[in-house]
């Protein structure tokens, strides 16, 4: 079938700011159908409307606090079929050839890890068969997949849309995907932090990828992973400002074209932000190691042992999970906490070049400024790439726009 549908497929991401209402989806119909109108197939990845999936877990917060589960996953995989039929809807309002699928309808396979699982194939067949006609739509809900030999509904993981729409230009083999969103492209720090912040054009899948661990949602990590490894390109785009403009012009594209980058004057890209957490350390006053395993379980990632000694963080929601573990431990351990921290990441290329320790120096000018506002932090960790500061969560916001503009806009 391929090659001449090939070349025509577009796919593109819609976020829940861009889908928050009937009026917000009918801009979203006009930027598809600008699309089909062109010749191409179009490929929608929509995210539920803004704010319905944290009402559909705090729905489920109510009743339980274990969100890995298959009950928990296709309450909150619903938010993204409510969209994806109505833009369909519309689209066919509009006289396209639009037909909404579900994760599982769109052939996408993922693992067993409810709440956060990994995508592992997607058999596009579906897709395909309805994108035969020339400018027809397919609308996919975000967010979602399934278990192939339990038909089990799974979700991504928070802001996971964003992964299944690269991971389904890579089932399509494209080399491009798209996702529209409330901002007009990456930024060097949250515009919503730092008025002053600028858009970076361009960048690469490895600063990229740095940003989104850091807490910089405006792509989900495990989309950029995706593009990395497929060599797709990701082009971010506002869903307010494209229509009637020169979309290459516009926004930011993630790429792995390292010549496409342009010649930068820092070695510093930009500062991300991350989730308020608390620091636990729990020591252990019996033999009794298995505590760390309770955890690992529980968190779904590792946490550090040291000897006799558990370190690990807390973040939003995970709460009462741990409450109940350590509560169960209560007499074996001595439990100290280091509570409301966050973590203010700065990305660059800190390789060592000619002798000269470029992340030292990054380092040194970073807890200058930060001892000159008197803001207590320490050093978390330093790679080639990314200087992670913990500091209490209150000056976070503070500390990204002084080091935005001391180490990125002076420069
Ligand atoms: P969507 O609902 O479209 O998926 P998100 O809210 O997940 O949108 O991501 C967009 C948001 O990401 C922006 O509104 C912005 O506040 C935030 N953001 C964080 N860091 C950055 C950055 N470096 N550049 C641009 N946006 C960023
Ligand atoms: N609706 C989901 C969330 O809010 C997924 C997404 O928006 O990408 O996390
Ligand atoms: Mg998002």
């Amino acid at each position: 079938m391929g090659t001449i549908l090939q070349k025509n497929i577009v796919v593109m991401k819609f976020g829940g700011t861009s889908v928050a209402n009937t009026e917000a989806m009918q801009n979203v119909a006009n930027i598809v159908a600008s699309y089909t109108h062109k010749g191409n197939n179009v490929v929608v990845i929509v995210s539920a409307m803004a704010g319905h999936t944290n009402q559909l877990a705090k729905l489920w917060q109510q009743i339980s606090w274990q969100t890995n589960s298959r009950e928990y996953d296709k309450l909150m995989a619903t938010g993204e079929i409510i969209s994806a039929t109505l833009i369909t809807e519309i689209l066919k309002n509009k006289g396209l050839n639009a037909k909404s699928f579900s994760g599982m309808e769109a052939g996408i396979a993922t693992n067993k890890k409810h709440g956060d699982a990994e995508i592992i194939h997607i058999d596009p067949t579906n897709i395909r068969k309805q994108l035969r006609e020339r400018g027809s739509v397919a609308v996919v809900a975000g967010f979602q997949g399934f278990i192939r030999n339990s038909g089990d509904t799974t979700t991504l993981g928070r802001g996971g849309s964003d992964t299944s729409a690269v991971a389904m230009a890579k089932a399509l083999k494209l080399n491009k995907c798209i996702i529209f969103t409330d901002v007009d492209g990456v930024y060097g720090v949250d515009p919503n932090i730092h008025t002053d912040a600028k858009r970076i054009p361009l960048i690469s899948h490895v600063e990229m990828l740095e940003f989104a661990k850091a807490g910089a949602k405006v792509l989900h990590e495990k989309s950029v992973a995706t593009a990395q490894e497929a060599n797709i390109d990701i082009h971010v785009l506002s869903t307010k400002e494209t229509i009637n403009n020169n979309s290459n012009e516009q926004g930011t594209v993630v790429t792995s074209n390292q010549y496409k980058i342009y010649d930068r004057n820092s070695n510093v890209v930009g500062v991300a932000v991350g989730e308020n957490y608390h620091k636990c350390k729990v020591k252990l006053l019996g033999a009794d190691k298995n505590i760390a395993n309770m955890l690992k379980e529980n968190l779904k990632r590792g946490v550090n042992l040291n000897h006799d000694e558990v370190i690990f963080n807390i973040y939003k929601n995970e709460d009462e999970i741990i409450g109940k573990i350590l509560h169960s431990y209560a007499s074996k351990t001595a439990i100290t906490m280091d509570k409301n921290l966050s973590t203010v990441a700065i990305i660059g290329n800190f390789t060592q070049q000619q002798n000269q320790t470029i992340a030292d120096e990054v380092v040194a000018r970073a807890q200058s400024i930060l001892h000159s506002n008197a803001i207590a932090h320490t050093v978390e960790s330093i790679t080639e790439s990314c200087i992670t500061i913990a500091l209490d969560s209150n000056y976070k916001e503070l500390a990204a726009r002084l080091m935005y503009t001391e180490l990125v806009a002076n420069n």
